[in-house]
């Protein structure tokens, strides 16, 4: 088996966050000679979290200018560490900071890189990757002759590296000396919506869908579009779901009709939208047509409520279908869970 590097950057409490320890538990499973880089403002504690992973040697770029989130150190970090590593194989998480930087290392060590990969295994003794192509109808294997092979794992595919009982809690680290390159981008802190109006949440164990049918006139032949509101958010306040969107419902906003303002187009799932995983996923209002569903192949188990009996979630599409009002189910569910 191939040399192979782990590289991670810290979180703003020096520690690794999980989708390090994600593609951690990708290179340990994969065997080898394991190595790992740590690039961060503070980086032992995070060495000390996995002192029991069986790294042959701990690497580390440490200092003040590693610690913010800008191409030019990062990508000067992770090429030093690299280098210093001499691994044919890099395994990283996808996040978005090793997502802008990693290319332009595997660039200049004159290897090859692969993003929104699901898994790095041996395939016939060779380290192979699965991704998914066209919008998540295929899934590909793919392997690679050139060397180093950087590769980015897509977060949420595998269970955390979680330690072993019983190791080490201190891990000697070689620190990686790099003079930090100038820079013209200075990050002066961070906006973010409040935690309660966020409502995209990656991490999140339940995923709630909204349809066009929520701004559509109802029985008693009016539009309910605040009601509609308060209901979505309510629910992903109390459950902690993180809230989807057929394109319908995020169109809706350019057509000047009733609108929720809690969407954007980030919030569409489908082929022209994103791809969530999630364990669970609960569609409301929405059709379930084949380009909205195909957003839904990493959602484990899905419910549908649709007031309509042969809606697309009928044929075959979801788990379970409650034929029944949204309105009337949301409104029962919230509350039995503020009870
Ligand atoms: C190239 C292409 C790409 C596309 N990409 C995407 C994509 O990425 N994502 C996406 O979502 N769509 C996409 N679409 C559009 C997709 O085909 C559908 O038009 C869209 O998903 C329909 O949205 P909807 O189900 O919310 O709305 P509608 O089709 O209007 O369905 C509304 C549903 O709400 C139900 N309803 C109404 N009131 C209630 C109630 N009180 N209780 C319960 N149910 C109720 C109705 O029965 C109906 O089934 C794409 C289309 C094309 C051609």
């Amino acid at each position: 088996m191939e040399k192979i590097l782990l590289l991670a950057h810290t979180e703003a409490d020096g520690s690794l966050g999980k989708a390090g320890l994600e593609a951690l538990a990708t290179a340990v499973a994969l065997g080898g000679v394991l190595t790992v880089g740590l690039v961060g403002e503070a980086t032992q504690a995070a060495a000390d979290q996995i002192a029991g992973c069986g790294a042959a040697r701990l690497l580390a770029v440490t200092g003040e200018v590693f610690g913010q989130p800008r191409y030019a150190t990062d990508a000067a970090a992770a090429e030093a560490v690299c280098r210093a590593a001499d691994c044919q194989i890099v395994i990283a998480a996808g996040t978005s900071r090793w997502a802008r930087a990693l290319p332009g290392v595997a660039y200049r060590l004159g290897g090859r890189v692969d993003t929104h990969a699901t898994s790095l295994v041996l395939a016939g003794g060779a380290p192979a990757v699965t991704r998914w192509f066209y919008r998540q109808r295929m899934e590909a294997v793919l392997s690679r002759t050139q060397r180093p092979w950087v590769v980015l794992l897509d977060p949420g595919c595998v269970a955390p590296w979680s330690g072993v009982p019983g190791a080490p809690r201190a891990a000697a680290v070689e620190q990686v000396a790099v003079e930090p390159p100038a820079t013209r981008t200075t990050v002066t802190g961070y906006q973010a919506p409040k935690a309660d109006e966020q409502t995209i949440r990656p991490d999140a164990k339940m995923l709630l869908v909204a349809g066009a049918g929520w701004t559509k006139k109802q029985g008693d032949g009016a539009v309910h579009a605040t009601e509609a509101e308060q209901l979505i958010l309510g629910f992903l306040r109390k459950a902690q779901a993180s809230l989807g969107s057929s394109k319908s419902l995020v169109d809706q906003s350019g057509e000047g009709e009733a609108v929720l303002s809690c969407l954007t187009h980030m919030n569409q799932v489908g082929q022209t939208g994103s791809t969530p995983r999630h364990a669970k996923g609960l569609s409301t209002c929405c059709h379930g047509e084949e380009p909205h569903v195909v957003g839904w192949r990493f959602v484990n188990q899905r419910r549908a409520i649709n007031l309509d009996a042969g809606c697309g979630w009928a044929r075959g599409k979801a788990d379970v279908l409650y034929v029944a009002d949204a309105f009337e189910v949301m409104r029962h569910v919230n509350s039995m869970l503020g009870a």
